[in-house]
């Protein structure tokens, strides 16, 4: 990813600071704990001027992932979706990706972080692809490691300690040579890759692991499922084993910055004809249709901004 993505200014606990000003402290909890909850929103450039998609739904996560950690933000939910749309215009930049954090700033150096006080930062970077090759589609690998079941580890929490695992993840992968990798459960079931759902197209089915094979609750897989349904297309979310990957004829990953990435062979193994598949082009072409206000379905899943 190319540096020199940084905007002018940052939202700290109500203030509008430069970007360079927006520091914390070297025994902020969250550093030492990983104790902090946060999402990663997208802005772009669509037919009707700049727009935040499903903004109020990323807010909604954000919140539940500080509801499961026990911390309070000190705002509505209606204040946070103001002060990212604030932080747009502010840096006028059209697209953008969104950061807002919940974290626990210092008070004590314990483990317990319930004395430790509540800031919320939102920070933007310009836009770039986030998995490179995401348009042709991409080679992936089999992470080793696996994604804990929901009695150790709240996979619905888009909480920092959740990506200990996935950089993991990602690191095997870039070693091995791949840009991703699919990590499965502990039983053996597929669960996502370090930052994305995924989905699996067999016998025109749609197929998509459920929230209890350790994934986040993706607004972009939400999304997905909705639009499949839309095009009558039959969705099932359940429990996939691996060996199903390989005689799949599409997959596919989804997410806020990885978009709609098809996922072209697997180890080595093609899938399908290893090009991007019928239904996979047919949900991203609606999908795109729909971020760029190209046409005037599900409208309210964008938020205009007027720099
Ligand atoms: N899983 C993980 C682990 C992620 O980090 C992300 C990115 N937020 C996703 C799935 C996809 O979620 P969304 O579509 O809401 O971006």
């Amino acid at each position: 990813m190319p540096k020199m993505l940084e905007t002018s200014y940052i939202w700290k606990n109500k203030e509008i600071i430069p970007w360079n000003e927006a520091k914390i402290h070297v025994m902020t909890h969250a550093l030492h704990y990983g104790s902090a909850v946060f999402e990663g929103i997208l802005c772009r450039m669509t037919n009707k001027g700049p727009a935040i998609f499903r903004l109020k739904d990323h807010v909604k996560r954000l919140f539940n992932s500080a509801k499961i950690y026990k911390m309070e933000i000190p705002y509505t939910e209606e204040e946070i979706s103001q002060a990212i749309i604030e932080l747009v215009k502010i840096n006028k930049i059209p697209d953008v990706y969104i950061r807002p954090i919940v974290f626990r700033g210092y008070k004590e150096l314990g483990v317990n972080p319930l004395n430790c006080p509540v800031e919320v930062v939102i920070g933007a970077i310009k836009y770039v692809e986030y998995l490179s090759g995401a348009d042709e589609g991409i080679k992936v690998c089999i992470s080793t490691w696996r994604r804990p079941p929901s009695t150790s580890f709240p996979s619905i929490a888009k909480d920092a300690g959740k990506y200990a695992l996935g950089q993991l993840i990602k690191m095997e992968a870039i070693e091995r040579g791949f840009v991703e990798a699919i990590a499965l459960t502990v039983e053996g079931n597929i669960s996502e890759g370090s930052g994305e759902n995924i989905f699996v197209v067999s016998n025109q089915v749609l197929y998509t692991p459920p929230i209890s094979d350790g994934i986040l609750p993706g607004i972009t897989r939400d999304s997905v499922i909705i639009i499949a349904k839309e095009l009558g297309i039959e969705v099932k979310e359940m429990s996939i084993p691996r060996s199903f990957l390989e005689t799949a004829d599409e997959v596919f990953f989804t997410g806020t910055w990885a978009g709609i990435t098809p996922i072209v062979a697997i180890e080595n193994v093609k899938i399908g004809d290893g090009k991007i598949g019928p239904i996979t082009k047919e949900i991203r072409a609606v999908y795109d249709e729909i971020r760029f206000a190209r046409s005037k379905k599900h409208m309210e899943w964008l938020t205009f901004i007027q720099f």
